[in-house]
């Protein structure tokens, strides 16, 4: 794929190996920094000469240019494959449970509503999803079950096809990175190597969450900040780890890019002046961009498109680092 002059050597011309590298916790010297400004500057100004393509799409030119201090990444779809192919397990049970209140719509009429409030609700935890379930069961004339009761069918159900994947990864029969979005190992360690405190968040249950984020290999970027759905779901979200990022941790928004491929990041990533990176990975395929997701990333207020982190050198120089 070209992008022009070979990012790569750029950063080489000015980065040469001479330079000290990025160390956490320690000062640069007046060169080092000077060098960062210049490099800065220079990226500045290329990122604008940068054109769209196939796998990096520019969709809003005057998109937060950092320098970015820390990280936000949701986890499937975006950095796991593990849980793919979860649409084609929730939406047929949702429709089957609607078609059973005996509404006259047909199921292409209520796989069009599933769909719609399933993927707006992307991103969020599972259990709003189901509480979406229940209210268009009673809107049917239906006796709708407790949204916690739909949660853990719908999870019986998908794990029937997640169970024996995360199992392979875990026998060593598969290879993590089969399994997880290609280049998500790459850019995390990049981003980890430049001293970003890197968070991840997902709307799946936080028990689960920890347990894949392990199995693939990916647990040790993110330490502690691993964030995921809770029983006392009211106390979690992704806006508030967005929150405590600014107010806690002392990050402004502008000092945050976000990665997702879900509505519900991105927006919230946005909100905050951050530099929302939509992921609009094909998750069978494991290639090309999705273009439902991507259409709906855009939506959201994604900034830029990618379908994976394949192209580390184009990411690298749209996200300056402190
Ligand atoms: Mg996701």
């Amino acid at each position: 794929m070209a992008y022009g002059p070979s990012h790569s050597s750029r950063q080489g011309e000015l980065r040469p190996a001479s330079l000290p590298g990025r160390r956490c916790g320690t000062q640069y010297t007046l060169y080092a920094s000077v060098h960062e400004h210049f490099y800065f500057v220079l990226t500045h100004f290329a990122i604008d000469a940068m054109p769209t393509t196939d796998a990096l799409e520019i969709i809003n030119r005057d998109h937060p240019r950092g320098p970015f201090r820390a990280a936000i990444f949701d986890f499937d779809g975006t950095l796991s494959l593990l849980r793919r192919n979860w649409q084609g397990v929730m939406i047929p049970m949702m429709v089957d449970i609607l078609a059973a209140t005996g509404t006259n719509e047909t199921r292409d009429d209520l796989h069009a509503c599933v769909d719609e409030f399933v993927m707006r609700l992307n991103g969020k935890q599972t259990i709003y999803q189901m509480i979406q379930l229940a209210g268009e069961v009673t809107k049917r004339h239906g006796a709708a079950l407790e949204p916690l009761v739909y949660k853990h069918r719908y999870h019986d159900l998908l794990w029937e096809q997640v169970g024996g994947r995360v199992e392979s990864v875990r026998s060593g029969r598969v290879d993590a990175d089969m399994l997880t979005v290609p280049g998500s190992r790459s850019l995390l360690e990049w981003l980890h190597g430049q001293c970003l405190t890197l968070y991840l968040a997902s709307g799946t249950d936080i028990t689960y969450v920890r347990d894949e984020v392990a199995v693939l290999g990916l647990d040790h970027f993110f330490g502690e900040r691993i964030y995921g759905a809770i029983d006392d779901y009211k106390n979690f979200s992704k806006a508030m780890i967005i929150e405590q990022m600014i107010r806690d941790a002392g990050f402004s928004g502008s000092e945050i890019v976000g990665f997702g491929d879900g509505y519900v990041e991105i927006e919230e990533i946005k909100k905050v002046g951050g530099l929302a990176i939509g992921v609009a990975s094909d998750e069978e395929a494991r290639e090309g961009i999705n273009d439902w997701k991507r259409n709906r990333l855009i939506q959201a207020g994604a900034d830029i498109i990618i379908g994976d982190y394949r192209e580390l050198d184009s990411l690298q120089s749209l996200i300056p680092l402190a």
